[in-house]
């Protein structure tokens, strides 16, 4: 079966095709000829990744998933969640984001957080949706230089370093995103007979 992940990420769709196997040929964005913006205009990550998955679904006529990500800081109340991309700006600068979330916790002792992942699976018109949480904490400072976003911030419980001091392989293992894929992959195969 033909499936449409939402992204334009070559790199992200290599990963997830050698996960789910042959059965499943994964197309990008590109691969069907969508290069307009896809709406994201949901106030959470649920209804984000149904919006996307959706409008692939209903516009183009591919079964499809989308994913949404947020970091959710607890003494912010889930801030910046929905909006982690853009919690500076419209710019969408990883940099500026960091120093926010830096700034705001400066005097604030709990520094528990969270990444969570999204997945919708839209086939045949049925959503499904997949969820991946890697508990943590926020630095005091940046530790590291892989990665991207807020990872140089954030240390995922259990380890001592940061997501950004780890490679991508071992992140991968314990990441929301990663988490969430295995799901999304163990479902697929269970149809796949
Ligand atoms: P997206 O939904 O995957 O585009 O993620 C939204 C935003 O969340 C990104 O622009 C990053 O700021 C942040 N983010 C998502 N995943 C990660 C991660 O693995 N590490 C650090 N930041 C992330």
């Amino acid at each position: 079966m033909e499936l449409v992940f939402a992204t334009n990420n070559q790199h992200k769709l290599a990963e997830l095709q050698a996960i789910v196997g042959t059965h499943f040929k994964l197309l990008s964005l590109q691969d069907i000829g969508c290069n307009e913006e896809i709406p994201e205009e949901q106030d959470t990550l649920e209804a984000n990744a149904s919006q996307k998955a959706f409008f692939i679904y209903n516009k183009y006529g591919y079964n499809c998933f989308a994913d949404d990500t947020g970091l959710e800081i607890e003494a912010l109340n889930g801030e910046p969640g929905v909006f982690s991309a853009r919690y500076a700006g419209e710019d969408k600068n990883p940099e500026a984001n960091i120093d926010k979330v830096l700034g705001k916790l400066a005097k604030i002792n709990n520094r528990k957080a969270r990444f969570r992942t999204v997945i919708s699976l839209v086939i045949n018109g049925t959503e499904h949706q997949f969820e991946g949480i890697v508990d943590g904490e926020i630095l005091k400072e940046r530790r590291g230089r892989s990665g991207f976003g807020y990872d140089p911030v954030f240390l995922p419980d259990g380890f001592s370093q940061s997501f950004a001091e780890m490679n991508l392989q071992d992140k991968n293992q314990i990441s929301h995103r990663g988490r969430a894929v295995a799901k999304l992959a163990e479902y697929l195969k269970s149809i796949d007979n």
